[in-house]
């Protein structure tokens, strides 16, 4: 099964990888406020995740690992 591994100091919550992701399961941590004053993202559904690297390289900041 594939999961992702968000840098959660390094996402500024700026949501291009929840956008990118074909099955709509990255959502944003609301009860947690990064360094910078971010929600960093979450895989919400990891077992949806198809591992397909769409998210990470949406990223800017390469906050996203995939792991297959
Ligand atoms: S690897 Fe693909 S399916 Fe998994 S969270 Fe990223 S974009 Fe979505
Ligand atoms: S694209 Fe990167 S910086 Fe933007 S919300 Fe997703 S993980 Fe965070």
């Amino acid at each position: 099964m594939a999961r992702i591994i968000v840098n959660e100091e390094t996402c500024k919550g700026c949501g291009l990888c929840a956008n990118a992701c074909p099955k709509k399961i990255i959502g944003f941590v609301k009860e947690k406020t990064n360094n910078k004053g971010y929600h960093p993202a979450r895989l919400m559904k990891p077992e949806e995740c198809v591992g397909c690297c769409a998210c990470a390289m949406m990223c800017p900041d390469m906050a996203i690992t995939v792991e297959r």
